[in-house]
């Protein structure tokens, strides 16, 4: 089935409209590229680049991917998909500490189970950081034989002291004017493990005065004694991340680098390391270009990796994909569709400034993808039994109707359903008042009511328990009013009760989830998300499912009718064990 959002045009953008004039004025026109990163040198025989534009998704793998991280890649993809371009997978491992194998295989799914690919016309565009390793070192050494790097060896404190403030600018190193020769026979012992950890750094030569705290000098590498998963004991100094990436960038041919908002200031030191190696024949040109967009906040969940893997690792969840998380695998796990986040990031769109987006946004998007496309099923998840006391006299003893129903009515070539009625049935408790309430059109003794798909019944009473709940409803069967048969509306009722038979009903865990949180807003202004997490962010009942939703495969979703969309669990449903996750209501006004 075609994606919902594939049908629909997109809607322009800030970013759209930067591509397009790109495009228009040939900026990136003259770029060459033979399907791996490449130097200037490498580059310079290379054919013209084919794609018309590169973008990447550039993630650390230092945790699961979440709901953030899907703009990102509908954003990335979706840019490269329309403007005839590439988007690569690149894993920027300059970190060595948090990173780990694990996460790079789980970035890997949560993009391809949202529909992109990274492998274009047989080439595969996934990179490492750490394969350019050498080349970032390279250029550290060009840069400081060019007089534009330096060894410092102030203690973090006096570096962090003469940086200056806001409104004071910073104060020059001791070691700012040493020669190049010896900062770069420093740099070269920091490399051969010759230095401790945090005893000297590489930084930028700019400007300790300037406006922008960023151009202050950056540090460019530190050293650190630390496993790399890739490569591992063979560096203890590595590229700090705001050098590394704009050289990532430039060696993959990236045309437009989209980032979020917090690398604005970030912008004019990208521009300045690109400048400097490619004017030292390091980098080829035509150069990359950054350009920021808002992250997405979204009410109810936190997206910081380092909150989430809290979550898990203090066990306030059942790891990674627990449906109440706002990572990928855990949305997944829910029951939200690729389509639907999609359509989510369509309809977000990309702007300049940070905002927050209400959740109900999201589930919006999911029941507009589900809705034509999820099968109905009846459930009932707060089951009353009731007992159909004619139904030997009138239908005979040991049998039971065949009733069908639409997998889904507007798909009639999807066919029908099957499910039997007997005498006895399970029904909502809350679909029963001994007295009914005004305006109560269901089981009440002496009313009369349709079973959906089947015969219309009449209530004739109810057995209670000692604490006065209701422990049986009593009804007999109408004869001659089942659905679809000639007469069947010759009696009229004004209520419509969903039910599952007895007899061929499975039983079903089924797990009601509500928000995670009970503020919208759960980590805003510094606060401690884990004091407002919700303790009732999960009820797991006893239920009963309609045949054809207990067969179904790990990971389908069905509309169960009048309850919502619920899918079958990725982990723990199976045949004969059934276990569905409630991924959202029908309507907005979720349980809590
Ligand atoms: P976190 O702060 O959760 O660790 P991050 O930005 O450090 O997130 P990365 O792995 O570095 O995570 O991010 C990969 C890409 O995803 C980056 O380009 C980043 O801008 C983007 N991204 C991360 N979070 C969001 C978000 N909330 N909204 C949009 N894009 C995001
Ligand atoms: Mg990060």
């Amino acid at each position: 089935m075609q994606p919902t959002d594939s049908t629909s045009p997109k809607a322009s953008n800030f970013l759209r409209q930067i591509i397009e004039a790109d495009l228009a004025s040939g900026r990136d026109a003259g770029r060459r590229f033979a399907g791996t990163p490449g130097d200037a040198q490498e580059l310079a025989d290379a054919p013209l680049d084919t794609a018309r534009i590169r973008t990447r998704f550039p993630p650390e793998p230092n945790g699961y991917l979440h709901i953030g991280h899907a703009k990102s890649i509908c954003l990335n993809f979706g840019l490269a998909q329309d403007y005839g371009g590439v988007c690569h997978l690149r894993l920027d491992d300059t970190n060595p500490e948090k990173e780990d194998e694990e996460y790079v295989q789980a970035i890997r799914d949560a993009v391809r189970w949202l529909g992109f690919d990274w492998v274009v016309g047989g080439v595969n565009h996934e990179y490492f950081a750490s394969d350019d390793f050498d080349f970032m070192y390279r250029g550290a050494c060009a840069l400081i034989k060019a007089g534009l790097a330096y060894v410092d060896e102030q203690s973090p404190e006096d570096m962090r002291r003469n940086r200056g403030t806001l409104t004071e600018p910073g104060v020059n190193s001791p070691w700012r004017e040493r020669p190049a020769s010896e900062s770069l026979e420093r740099f070269e012992a920091m490399r051969a493990g010759k230095h401790a950890e945090g005893s000297m750094v590489l930084r930028a030569k700019i400007d300790m005065a300037a406006p922008n705290i960023n151009l202050r000098d950056p540090a460019i590498y530190r050293i650190k004694f630390a496993h790399h998963h890739r490569t591992g004991d063979r560096w203890c100094i590595y590229p700090m991340y705001t050098y590394a990436h704009p050289v990532e960038d430039a060696l993959e041919r990236i045309t437009h680098s989209i980032c979020t908002l917090e690398f604005e200031d970030q912008r004019p030191f990208y521009d300045w390391v690109l400048a400097q190696l490619a004017d030292l024949g390091l980098l080829a040109r035509p150069l990359p270009h950054q350009h920021e967009f808002a992250r997405l906040n979204l009410t109810y969940v936190v997206t910081s990796k380092r909150k989430l893997a809290q979550l898990v690792n203090e066990r306030y969840v059942d790891g990674w994909d627990d449906p109440r998380l706002p990572t990928i695998a855990g949305l997944r796990r829910r029951g939200y569709t690729p389509g639907a986040l999609r359509l989510f990031a369509e309809r977000i769109g990309v702007s300049k400034s940070d905002s927050w987006i209400d959740d109900t946004t999201l589930d919006g998007a999911l029941r507009d993808d589900l809705d034509p496309q999820a099968p109905r099923a009846m459930a009932v998840l707060d089951p009353l039994k009731l007992v159909l006391t004619n139904w030997d006299a009138v239908m005979g003893s040991g049998v039971l109707d065949d009733c069908h129903a639409p997998v889904h009515p507007h798909h009639p070539e999807w066919g029908q359903r099957h499910f039997k009625l007997g005498p006895q049935v399970w029904i909502e408790r809350g679909d029963f008042e001994q007295i009914p309430p005004k305006g109560f059109f269901r089981l009440f003794p002496g009313n009369r009511v349709r079973l959906k798909y089947g015969h219309v019944i009449e209530c004739t009473g109810a057995t209670f328990d000692a604490h006065g709940q209701v422990t049986e409803v009593q009804a007999v069967l109408v004869p001659d009013t089942k659905s679809g048969t000639p007469g069947a509306n010759a009696v009229k009722v004004k209520g419509v009760v969903t039910w599952v038979g007895a007899a061929d009903a499975a039983p079903a865990q089924v797990r009601l989830y509500g928000r995670l949180f009970t503020q919208p807003q759960p980590d805003a202004g510094g606060r401690d998300f884990l004091c407002v997490l919700n303790p009732d962010s999960l009820r797991v009942v006893s239920g009963w499912v309609e045949p054809s939703a207990a067969q179904a495969p790990c990971g389908t979703s069905f509309q169960f009718e009048r309850h919502g969309y619920f899918v079958t669990d990725l982990r723990d449903h199976a045949p004969g064990r059934a276990v569905f996750n409630r991924t959202t209501t029908l309507r907005d006004g979720r349980a809590g």
